[in-house]
């Protein structure tokens, strides 16, 4: 038996305790009901209330029940192991280019040289062989194709089975690390700090540091952009719009990803981060002297009153300017302190320096992080800002719904409070935006609970991508270097207790009151598993679709797949473009999946025991039905 698993709607008779009920492929999903799939299933297959019953013996997908009482809470148990549901998608040709791909992976060289080797195979086989070698391995085990058009055959088969498509455009510049280097800090530093270095007090953290400019370095997970110039910004911008309108074209209900990153001069996101961290330092200060934990220390930095109080108590500032800076533009919808107001932000006419002020205990002073920012340094702010509001906005016209990754630790605190900013903003129907926690760090529980709490004082929905983290290499060697905490957990079980403990946070959430929705995006299986366990243990359907599981195109098929199948909405990120301009992301994927990885071995024992499974029960010329 593949699957035990429980899903009332689709009871449809109950015999001896077990309910069997209609298989068809990913038929089960409404996440990604596709006008594409309602073709399908128009045509050759028939509607879920329609499809026949298949007996339990042949049936991948049963539902258990102890009693039909406990219609409610019935368990879903998916069976990892089950090759043939894992693989159904998948000809035996694919699944010998998925095994030679991971088995090239377990070679410390051919990983270690990926970049120079494919450089040479280049020169040797010319571009045109080049490529079709590239398509035949490595290309067309992560990559969806070149263009939109190209990999529409590929979204609707793994839409057929059950798995939605997150689209990622995956060119990236193929830069030397010098120009890497070169292009940071030109993007990084501002004018006032370039004029007289050192006057504005800037925190080592949130300021650019060569060595560690090209931010490439200890990355495997995710794709890194550097700032050019504006018109540069534009284009990503451009690539990013035509990402959501072909999510929206695909599926009625889509995701999209952005990287703020790519949208603007990273400058600006070190200095909010350095503001919006030492408001958080003062409001944890102000918290400590007066006793305050937990949630009262959250009341303290949400409620105006309570701050103006603590100011003038701490002599911060003098009344009239505290009553000035505080004026109603930083008040959020329900009377808290709402530092970045969005639609304040994206106006031309207010100066986004001007919200650039900190507490300084010491001085008494509010004080502005930087003496002065040049006007084109203030339109670059502003056009950043708009250029993420365009998205937001082009999202909800397309229906696609807005992830937006999570970054450095540097760029991080700005990145998720702006994204909260448009959550309070294009959240108020359903979710739309999505922000990401890394789980990695030893504060993620804390941003996971302030964001929650917000969202529900606030009355918008709350949307979460839960991720481990990608830059652990290069966050622990830059503040090893530069001298600072180490902001990720102290090692791996950490990290799993706290992603296990945001999981069960948001879920626990969406049990209340079904408002929060959250992405599982993780290639972990006991992740998975644990969101499963709890999932059953609260009674929360898949076909609710509120939890979501995301994993890259080529990798964990063996848990996409299964899931899919079984009716959970689950996406694949779906990387494209043209063969050269996707190296430094094929290069990534290499490095992930390094032979030594758990994971990765795991998926090379499944796609042998489906192929010898295949080839026993005569199956040599396997063709996927959808
Ligand atoms: C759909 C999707 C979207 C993603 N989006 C983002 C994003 O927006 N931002 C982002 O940063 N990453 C993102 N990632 C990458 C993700 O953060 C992980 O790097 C990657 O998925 C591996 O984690 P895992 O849970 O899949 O698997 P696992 O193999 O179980 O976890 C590996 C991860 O555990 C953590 N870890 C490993 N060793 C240690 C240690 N010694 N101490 C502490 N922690 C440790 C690291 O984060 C490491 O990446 C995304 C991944 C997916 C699948």
């Amino acid at each position: 038996m593949s699957y035990n698993k429980a899903v009332p709607a689709l009871v449809k008779s109950t015999s001896d305790n077990i309910k069997r009920i209609c298989l068809s492929h990913g038929r089960f999903r409404s996440t990604v009901a596709s006008t594409q799939r309602d073709e399908v299933e128009g045509g050759k297959e028939k509607q879920v209330d329609e499809c026949t019953v298949v007996k339990a013996v042949q049936a991948d997908l049963l539902i258990q029940s102890k009693n039909t009482t406990e219609a409610q809470t019935q368990k879903i148990e998916i069976d990892f192991d089950n090759t043939h549901e894992a693989y159904k998608s998948k000809d035996n040709i694919e699944l010998l280019r998925s095994l030679l791909v991971f088995k090239l992976c377990t070679f410390d060289f051919l990983v270690d040289k990926n970049k120079e080797l494919m450089d040479l195979s280049k020169k040797v086989f010319g571009q045109r062989l080049f490529e079709r070698l590239m398509k035949m391995t490595f290309y067309g085990q992560f990559v969806a194709g070149e263009d939109h058009n190209s990999i529409k055959p590929l979204i609707h088969k793994n839409q057929a089975f059950g798995v939605g498509s997150v689209l990622d455009y995956s060119v990236e510049e193929d830069l030397t690390q010098e120009e890497a280097e070169k292009k940071e800090m030109d993007a990084c530093v501002s004018e006032a700090e370039k004029e007289s270095p050192g006057v504005d007090h800037r925190e080592k953290k949130y300021k650019a540091h060569r060595q560690f400019g090209d931010r490439r370095g200890g990355v495997v997970s995710a794709r890194t952009y550097f700032y050019a110039d504006e018109a540069k910004c534009d284009n990503q911008m451009e690539t990013f719009l035509n990402c959501i309108k072909a999510s929206g074209g695909a599926s009625v209900d889509g995701f999209s990803a952005i990287k703020m990153t790519a949208l603007g001069r990273p400058q600006f996101l070190l200095q909010f981060s350095e503001v919006l961290v030492k408001w958080r330092r003062f409001f944890n200060l102000l918290a400590a002297q007066q006793g305050k934990s937990g949630m009262d220390a959250l009341e303290q930095k949400l409620e105006l009153e309570q701050l103006k109080e603590s100011l003038t108590q701490l002599g911060v500032g003098n009344k009239d300017d505290i009553e000035n800076w505080f004026t109603g533009e930083k008040l959020g919808p329900s009377g808290t302190i709402d530092l970045l107001d969005w639609n304040s932000l994206i106006n031309d006419r207010t100066s986004i320096s001007n919200l650039l002020v900190i507490p300084n205990v010491e001085t008494g002073q509010l004080e502005p992080l930087l003496r002065k920012f040049t006007v084109e340094e203030e339109k670059q702010m502003k056009r950043m800002l708009q250029r993420v509001d365009v998205l937001a906005r082009h999202a909800v016209e397309n229906g696609v719904r807005l992830m937006v990754d999570a970054e450095q630790t540097y760029f991080q605190p700005a990145i998720s409070r702006l994204t909260l900013e448009m959550q309070r903003i294009f959240n108020r129907e359903k979710p739309i935006i999505f922000n990401t926690y890394q789980c990695y760090l030893k504060e993620a529980y804390d941003n996971v609970s302030v964001d929650m709490e917000l969202s529900r004082r606030e009355g918008w929905y709350f949307g979460a991508k839960l991720v481990r983290g990608a830059y652990m290499y290069q966050e622990r060697s830059r503040a090893e270097e530069i001298g600072y905490e180490d902001p990720i957990n102290p090692d791996y079980e950490a990290t799993n207790r706290m992603y296990h403990k945001c999981l069960e946070f948001v879920l626990e959430e969406i049990n209340h009151n079904r408002k929060a929705n959250v992405m599982v995006a993780s290639h972990n299986e006991d992740t998975v598993k644990f969101t499963l366990e709890k999932m059953n243990q609260m009674g929360l359907s898949p076909t609710e679709n509120k939890v979501y599981f995301g994993q890259l195109l080529g990798m964990c098929d063996q848990i996409s797949f299964p899931l899919g199948q079984a009716g959970f909405p689950v996406y694949k990120y779906v990387p494209y473009g043209p063969v050269n301009e996707v190296i430094p992301y094929l290069s990534r994927r290499a490095l992930e999946n390094r032979g030594f990885m758990k994971g990765s071995q795991r998926e090379r024992s499944l796609l042998w025991k489906e192929l010898k499974r295949r080839l026993l029960n005569g199956q040599i010329l396997y063709k996927p039905v959808y």
